[in-house]
């Protein structure tokens, strides 16, 4: 029996060893798969930071793309805000320009009246045989200067003289420009039309 025995616990030995060993390669095997998966965990990471950044640029992307889509229709209405305000502009200055042009043209007919009337006068005058005395009337309205009223003739700073009829009608405030040569005369609360020297000459001579 002891020769059994022997051979039975060698028998056992050999199937420890056996077992041993395939213990060994399953730990063998376990670790090898230990490493690969976090050999593979880590690749998911990184896989996943990339996709998280492709992710990021795309959102960005969006974003900025919305800001300048903003941005665009911003400019468009500031644009046409613009343009708007231009064309008032526009319409503003056609309404002075039509209004100032009615002024000048009743302006110019005032003028042409005067002309026409003073060519008359001379005509008559010519037709009359009466001598004409040019400084005995107001160079601007051609009426004849009087000694009382509106048509006393008054010495501008310049030296020419006007009748007070046409200084107040171009006087301003505070000022009187001569319309022979344009040069101003000022005006305050004690020089006015009225205190203006009186052209004596014109009834001398
Ligand atoms: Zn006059
Ligand atoms: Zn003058």
């Amino acid at each position: 029996m002891p020769r059994r025995s022997s051979k039975k616990a060698k028998a056992e030995n050999t199937e420890l060893r056996a077992l041993k060993k395939e213990l060994l390669f399953v730990k063998f095997q376990l670790k090898k798969q230990k490493l690969t998966n976090q050999l593979t965990v880590q690749r998911n990471e990184k896989e996943i930071q990339k996709l998280n950044a492709i992710r990021e640029s795309i959102l960005t992307k969006h974003r900025l793309e919305q800001e300048w889509e903003m941005n665009q229709k911003e400019i468009v209405r500031e644009t046409r805000q613009e343009l708007e305000y231009q064309e008032f502009i526009y319409n503003m200055n056609i309404v002075v320009q039509k209004k100032y042009e009615k002024e000048m043209l009743k302006k110019e007919q005032e003028v042409t009246r005067q002309l026409e009337r003073r060519n008359k006068e001379l005509k008559d005058a010519l037709d009359n045989g009466i001598s004409i005395k040019p400084w005995k009337q107001c160079g601007r309205c051609f009426e004849e200067f009087g000694e009382k009223g509106v048509r006393v003739p008054k010495v501008l700073e310049c030296g020419h003289t006007l009748c007070v009829g046409c200084l107040k009608q171009i006087a301003q405030p505070y000022s009187i420009e001569c319309p022979f040569d344009g040069l101003v005369t000022d005006l305050d609360e004690k020089k006015t039309i009225d205190t203006l020297p009186k052209n004596f000459i014109v009834f001398n001579m």
